[in-house]
């Protein structure tokens, strides 16, 4: 029965919490590659955003050149800031994360990700919390689409190629912390999970559209159960 399921998990405010470390780093980066400017995400929405984009509209903002070089350059600046300043004290896992995606694997789910961040710097805060790297080998990332709607066939593209067999969409469940993950499952016919641990109350994801709404991820129990319900 679990065999045909598919759950991808958002990272920040889902998996984990970095308190702020990961828009530090940026901002840093940003300053390392092109000055003092001011560089701030005062007034973004950062929360489920795509890390490709909030790239090309910072460097807008300062009337900075984008192209693909720039983006690289920024990728990599941004990835060794990350690396050297996410130490384990600076970095949590949200309760009850880590024990749904085990046991979604071992009852034969796959389980990946589907994220805002960059692959490089996703596996930086996966592995910083403490995840084994290897519970997600697959995953949709911020530098595959001009938006998080893009992203949802990109991952079941990849859970496809990684498992060998298709997925159907109706047995595809995204779980993240904001209404653009809710958005990304409910346009492409997926379930939707929407979990209280980043800015959003239940309520609001649930108004959002999430088919269920939950405080937090620790009754594993539970929502195994309602993911893997046929
Ligand atoms: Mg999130």
């Amino acid at each position: 029965m679990a065999a045909a399921h598919l759950v991808l998990f958002d990272i920040d405010g889902t998996l984990l919490r970095t308190e702020g470390v990961g828009v530090a780093a940026m901002l840093r980066a940003f300053t390392a590659l092109h000055g003092e400017r001011g560089f701030s995400f005062e007034g973004v929405e950062i929360a489920g955003a795509l890390d490709g984009l909030l790239f090309r509209r910072m460097m807008e903002t300062h009337g900075l050149p984008h192209h693909d070089e720039d983006h690289a350059r920024f990728r990599a600046t941004y990835h060794a800031e990350l690396d050297r300043s996410l130490t384990p004290d600076r970095i949590r896992q949200m309760p009850g994360a880590a024990a749904l995606a085990a046991t979604l694997a071992e009852k034969g789910a796959a389980v990946g990700l589907l994220t805002g961040n960059y692959e490089e710097t996703a596996q930086v805060k996966i592995r910083a919390a403490g995840y084994d790297i290897r519970l997600f080998p697959f995953g949709a990332f911020g530098a595959d689409g001009p938006s998080r709607r893009h992203l949802t066939p990109v991952a079941i593209a990849r859970a496809t190629s990684h498992h060998g067999r298709a997925f159907d969409a109706a047995r595809v469940t995204i779980i993240g912390d904001t209404p653009l993950d809710v958005d990304c499952a409910k346009a492409h016919g997926c379930r939707a999970i929407g979990v209280a641990t980043g800015p959003y109350s239940a309520a609001q994801l649930r108004d959002a559209g999430a088919d269920l709404a939950v405080d937090s991820l620790a009754d594993t129990p539970g929502i195994l159960e309602w993911i893997l319900a046929p």
